[in-house]
């Protein structure tokens, strides 16, 4: 596979077109084309893969949008350790609900058998 180029575009190293996201139109249009062919799961991965690998630059128009929130951020976290905080609770009291249950039916047979005992 070749690499990608260092100036103008990615692809074709052209230097007299407007780029975008470091492509010239005839590229960009390209990669847009076979991102749209894909499922949007698959698209977020094809395009990641490209600016991984260097073909494409970052999608900063987007990025431009939303201001840079570090609470956003630790807000996922604290939701995912809330949520797994949930989940673990939710799995603590079914095993305890078990436990109370077996307690009580073993406490019941114990009950009815000293009952028998007695009569
Ligand atoms: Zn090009």
């Amino acid at each position: 596979m070749s690499k990608p180029h260092t100036i103008g575009c990615r692809v074709c190293g052209e230097t007299k077109k407007r780029l975008t996201r470091g492509l010239c139109s005839t590229h960009y249009g390209r990669f847009n084309e076979k991102r749209k062919s894909l499922p949007p799961a698959a698209a977020e991965a094809f395009e990641a893969k490209c600016i991984s690998e260097g073909w494409i630059t970052e999608n900063r128009q987007g990025r431009k949008e939303k201001d840079p929130d570090p609470f956003d951020e630790l807000l996922d976290e604290v939701k995912a350790e809330f949520e797994s905080d949930i989940a673990s609770h939710v799995a603590a009291e079914k095993r305890r609900e078990a436990q109370e249950e077996a307690i009580r039916q073993a406490k019941a047979t114990k009950k009815r058998s000293t009952q028998r005992k007695a009569e």
